[in-house]
């Protein structure tokens, strides 16, 4: 396994190849893209590339399967270290960072000790020539945690390379932006998500994988999600129902309130209603790629959804990306706490008259 299985990141392997062929590596990395579509898999698949014991480093191609690169898979790898959020926290750790020890709950009885990434990266590599260090989830660092990385990532020990992985540079603090080489990676393509999802043996059949493919946003850890939350047969029920719309807007209202109420609190209910857009977002771009004469791609029920549609469909193009328009708005609004039936029913009522009409009478919760 080389960079074989990084789907979708082909650019910016490109550009690793470059730089370490060159011997200009950069010490400091921020990977930023959305959850679930590579990242971290990029970064083990890089560290592969810097410890294998069989290509010289300067090829930036793991072989995968000497010692190095199988310690990298198995986290056993001496000069890897390796920090994420831990369970229940909602920062990671300053103990993780400076070195410490802590009680992880209140319960504990023993502390947990933590040597620290600081301490690590200063230390001598034991078997490679470098010290990797990967921070996972570098939304959640605190601001002791990040002058303390930032003293290190000011004079880094020699060869020693840090991969920040986050969501987005929002999310980060100016100084760690400044100080790091900034490598943005994009949602993959719905093919891509197939792919992956067959080739990991997560899904079984090539259906399944597809319709989780549609609705996963280009994020494989999203698809995973859905799956493991049975979400498919919610997805069904509304692509079976939504095409009726213009007939019964109160059956569709009820369906998407029904399913949004499901969750808990203000942000499961955001997740629903983001949930609830993306499956109606790929049904009206199969009906904008049917409209332009292009060819659909899908799983069998939301191409059925979609025909059913667009065959009762009087507007154009516009008119699809009106509807593509109001529900996204409809997500936005769902993160400021709205109430959920005057959400829901302003959303489908505006749909159906866009439908209906091609008109742009809407009217905003
Ligand atoms: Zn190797």
């Amino acid at each position: 396994m080389s960079w074989s299985d990084v789907l979708g990141h082909d650019v910016q392997i490109d550009r690793f190849k470059k730089v370490v062929s060159n011997g200009r590596l950069p010490s400091t990395f921020l990977f930023v893209g959305p959850d679930g579509i590579g990242k971290h898999l990029f970064a083990r698949k890089l560290t592969q590339a810097l410890f294998c014991d069989v290509n010289p480093e300067q090829v930036c191609e793991p072989c995968g399967n000497c010692p190095s690169c199988q310690q990298v898979i198995s986290d056993t790898h001496p000069d890897l270290h390796y920090v994420e959020l831990l369970t229940g926290k909602t920062e990671i750790l300053t103990a993780q960072i400076v070195g410490g020890s802590v009680k992880l709950t209140s319960t504990d009885k023993k502390e947990e000790v933590f040597p620290g990434v600081c301490y690590e990266l200063n230390l001598k590599p034991i078997s490679s020539r470098r010290k990797v260090v990967i921070i996972n989830d570098a939304d959640f660092l605190n601001e002791t945690s990040t002058s303390n990385l930032l003293k290190t990532l000011e004079e880094p020990p020699p060869g020693a390379v840090l991969i920040l992985i986050g969501t987005s540079l929002s999310h980060q603090l100016d100084t760690i932006v400044s100080r790091s080489q900034v490598v943005s990676f994009n949602p993959l393509e719905s093919s891509q998500v197939k792919q992956v999802l067959l080739q990991q043996n997560l899904v079984l059949h090539e259906n399944q994988a597809l319709e989780l493919a549609m609705t996963s946003n280009g994020s494989v850890g999203f698809a995973v999600k859905l799956l493991q939350g049975n979400l498919l047969d919610v997805r069904r029920e509304i692509l079976q129902v939504f095409p009726g719309l213009p007939d019964q807007p109160e059956v569709v209202s009820d369906l998407i309130q029904k399913y949004v109420n499901l969750g808990g609190d203000r942000q499961e209910k955001y997740e629903h209603v983001e949930f609830i857009s993306s499956i109606l977002v790929s049904c009206f771009h199969q009906i904008a790629l049917t409209l332009s004469g292009r060819e659909n791609y899908g799983d069998s029920a939301l191409l059925e959804a979609a025909d059913r549609i667009h065959n009762r469909w009087t507007g154009d193009v516009e008119t699809v990306l009106a509807c593509i328009d109001r529900t996204t708005d409809t997500s936005a609004h769902a993160r400021a706490n709205v109430n959920v039936k005057t959400l829901v029913e302003a959303w489908v009522d505006d749909l159906s008259q866009i439908w209906l009409t091609g008109g742009f009478q809407l009217t905003t919760p």
